[in-house]
């Protein structure tokens, strides 16, 4: 897949603060790509440059081998859905989705039957069928999200930006959403660039992920690579399925306030290193149980257990008080029990775990 999207070096200042500190980044073409990055850190302002409703102080965009930074937003062939859908309450789903076509500065269409025909075709893709008439005000939050996608679809990009379009959805409807994104956009074979601070929706959406932390790209990746290799202990712990350890590294172990960490090699020293096992990686044994060949573990009190409905969470503490999670997925293993306030052994393999230098 080649690059339609290169970023080179962006700064966007605002007053103090830096939003977007030298961002450099090439993107897929024809790709589903999440944007994902706690509050604050620059998401909003990384798109809003990308679609040329900011202007960034330094830096360049190139896309589809032109430059756009230079361009007005109507010039970059770049569509944007908004976080609260911006749609036109007193306009039908037909006169919003249309709106853009007959309304637009450049190129506007002025023939009917061929806003019609476009209008219709993209009613169909996002499965809006039998509500064309329907006012905006009289359809529910996941087809208004359908009004703003073919709005913006329908003009078409080449790439387009969306900003957290399924942050105003209710939980069943967020879930089902995501798939209905992902068909919609090979269907119609344009970049989505989706922007979200959650982590499950990030990871199951994109074809690749982004990372971006304090106005930064944290780390760039595959889905796989970002869940299964974390660049650095802040990218773990924004995913939020890592236990994270402070301690030191001493000869072949990782030392640490809550207990001796067998690392299976010599691993680099370091000032502040940091040692993470994901949640769904450890298994529960008895206090008295040993640990197999290849594997290290810590000990911890239970505290309690939280159904998710595919997996059970347990909490432990441990030595100095901090809560150390495991997931453990029903389809794997059955739900087990555990006694409050009880001593377990938490074992994982040696090569689960990722020491930060
Ligand atoms: P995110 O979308 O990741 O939550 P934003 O891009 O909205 O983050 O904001 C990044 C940083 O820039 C924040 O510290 C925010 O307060 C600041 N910021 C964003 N927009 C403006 C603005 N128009 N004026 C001043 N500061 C802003
Ligand atoms: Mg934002």
């Amino acid at each position: 897949m080649t690059a339609v999207l290169h970023i080179r070096n962006i700064v966007k200042q605002y007053g103090e603060a830096r939003a977007l500190d030298g961002v450099s980044l090439s993107l897929p073409g024809d790709s589903y790509i999440s944007l994902l990055g706690p509050s604050g850190s620059g998401k909003t302002t990384l798109l809003r440059v990308i679609a040329g409703f900011e202007r960034p102080e330094a830096g360049e965009i190139h896309f589809q081998g032109k430059r756009i930074d230079t361009l007005a937003p109507h010039e970059r062939g770049i569509g944007f859905v908004f976080q609260n859908f911006a749609l036109f309450p007193h306009l039908s789903v037909e006169q919003n989705i249309g709106f853009g076509l007959t309304n637009r500065a450049v190129d506007p269409i002025l023939d009917d039957a061929l806003v019609t025909r476009r209008v219709k075709d993209m009613i169909a893709l996002v499965g809006l069928k039998g509500l064309e008439g329907r006012a905006i005000s009289q359809i529910s939050g996941g087809q208004k999200q359908r009004v703003a996608l073919a709005r913006t679809l329908v003009t078409e990009p080449k790439m387009v930006l969306l900003d957290e379009p399924l942050g105003a959805l209710d939980a069943n409807l967020r879930t089902s959403m995501r798939s209905e994104l992902r068909r919609i956009r090979e269907r119609c074979g344009v970049t989505f660039l989706h922007v979200t601070g959650s982590e499950t929706e990030a990871l199951a959406m994109g074809d690749t992920v982004l990372v971006l932390e304090r106005a930064r790209i944290a780390q760039h990746g595959d889905a796989d690579t970002i869940y299964n290799r974390p660049c650095s202990p802040a990218v773990a712990r924004f995913l939020n399925c890592y236990n994270l350890l402070s301690g030191r590294v001493e000869g072949e172990n990782f030392v640490s306030p809550v207990g001796t960490l067998s690392l299976g090699g010599l691993h680099q020293k370091a000032a502040n290193p940091a040692y993470a096992i994901r949640y769904d990686r450890v298994s529960i044994r008895s206090e008295t149980a040993s640990l197999g060949e290849g594997e290290t573990g810590i000990e911890a009190t239970f505290i309690t257990s939280e159904y998710t409905g595919s997996a059970v969470n347990a909490f432990f503490m441990l030595a100095d008080g901090s809560v150390f999670e495991v997931e453990q997925h029903l389809s794997h293993t059955p739900p087990s029990t555990f006694e409050p306030q009880a001593r377990y052994r938490l074992a994982w393999k040696r090569e689960d775990a990722l020491v930060y230098a």
